[in-house]
């Protein structure tokens, strides 16, 4: 597959453009932009508890690395190629510099359903791709973190496998580490947190009042949309509907989130929770709540399904949701879109945060670790709200000026080199 070839990376690359169009970007850091900067391909043969040997394909892209070293994700899905990891990079560039994080923009995955893989497997296969990727990576290179199919369990494989490369332990070498490795209170759940946090805001500027009457529904119950659903929950509001790839429950009352965790915790999906009715993941978009927060995958709200979207706010929990069409669409109709790289960047923050104290060696309490999220959040939420207004465009495109105005200052001081 071509670099250009994805559907995100097509939508990555036309927000871009877009959006420097609009801010009237000097156009020799917008063709800078368009490609990343290094991209590497590598195959990770293992062999799996049957003796047999399989080989799988795996990436790390760096994007930009103008601020910073890279900063993103590792991904375990089977949509993972060249195109799709290219265009994650990118939005990890636009991420960083969007919150001013002194980093770049890179993100690596195999194209492998961790599903179908036993624990030994997926360490094998975890151990191998650092292996083959070890040359480009690094504390001060670039610094891997979790994402789809990945955990703390992986990061701490990973970092086992870097520090065994080099002969000494090197914790820095990724983010989202279990705490007992030099991991950061707080990270497992920072995405969500910081989603809740953006919804806060948003709701705020929109004068709708957080409470009992507020109504949310949550696609994707994982990492990202659990802790969520737990915090907005914690302020009494109602999480009328939550899913997975197994399918969606629905409760005009009120989903009963411990005991949805739970089902989830012993038996992997969503699927069969007695209580609840089922709905499908399609109905549950098109829900009559205030807030939906899609946090699973990209590409579900599309030009196909966006008129039936009712919520008010949307909060792009995971990278890409909402397609361009369906982002100007229903900006258009006046709902309120926290877009992705503002929405869900807790999680990087709070790996910066794990990064900054892994370096010092000092650890910070979690009231800390919160309070300075918020604080980061809150800052570059009202930077994306003022340059919605400037330009008289949407909350996505303010989000991308936003971040292009930080990276056009970095990229001009820095110069072109050779000049
Ligand atoms: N994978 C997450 C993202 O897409 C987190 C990246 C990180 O913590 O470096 O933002």
């Amino acid at each position: 597959m071509s670099l250009f070839e994805s559907p995100l990376y097509k939508d990555a690359l036309e927000q871009l453009e877009v959006a420097s169009y609009t801010m009237s970007l000097d156009p020799n850091v917008l063709d800078r932009l368009k490609y990343p900067k290094r991209a590497l391909q590598v195959s990770v043969p293992i062999r799996l508890d049957d003796g047999t040997v399989k080989t799988f394909m795996g990436f790390r892209v760096q994007h930009n690395m103008t601020i910073g070293p890279g900063k993103g994700g590792i991904r375990y899905h089977p949509n993972v190629d060249l195109s799709e990891t290219a265009a994650l990079a990118m939005l990890m560039t636009f991420k960083c510099a969007l919150v001013g994080l002194p980093l770049g923009g890179a993100k690596g995955g195999i194209m492998v359903d961790p599903n179908n893989l036993s624990r030994q497997e997926l360490q094998s296969l975890t151990r191998r791709y650092c292996t083959e990727i070890n040359m480009i990576i690094g504390p001060s290179t670039d610094i891997p973190a979790p994402d789809i199919g990945t955990d703390a369990q992986t990061m701490a494989w990973f970092m086992d496998t870097y520090s065994q490369l080099k002969g000494y332990t090197i914790p820095g070498v990724v983010t989202g580490k279990p705490i007992a490795v030099g991991g950061s209170l707080g990270r497992a759940e920072a995405t969500g947190k910081g989603v809740a946090f953006c919804v806060n805001f948003a709701a705020q500027k929109m004068g709708l009042t957080m409470g009992s009457n507020t109504t949310v529904a949550i696609h994707g119950f994982g990492k990202v949309g659990i802790p969520a659903a737990q915090d907005l929950h914690a302020e009494g509001v109602k999480i009328v509907a939550i899913s997975d790839v197994s399918g969606a429950i629905y409760d005009k009352n009120g989903i009963d989130l411990q005991k949805a965790v739970d089902w989830v915790d012993s038996r992997r999906f969503l699927k069969d929770m007695p209580g609840a009715t089922v709905i499908s993941n399609e109905e549950l978009l098109a829900l009559d709540v205030d807030v939906l927060i899609p946090a699973a995958i990209d590409g579900v709200v599309t030009k196909d399904n966006c008129d039936n979207v009712k919520a008010k706010i949307i909060a792009e929990g995971a990278n890409g949701p909402l397609t361009k069409h369906a982002i100007e669409h229903l900006s258009n109709k006046g709902v309120f879109i926290i877009p992705d790289i503002l929405c869900n960047a807790g999680g990087v923050v709070v790996s910066y945060f794990e990064w900054v104290q892994g370096l010092q060696n000092f650890f910070w309490d979690l009231d800390r670790i919160n309070e300075e999220l918020h604080g980061i959040l809150k800052r570059a939420f009202d930077e994306v709200c003022e340059a919605k207004d400037k330009y008289d465009t949407d909350m996505k495109k303010a989000a991308f000026i936003v971040a292009l105005g930080k990276l056009f200052m970095a990229m001009r001081l820095r110069g072109l080199f050779p000049s």
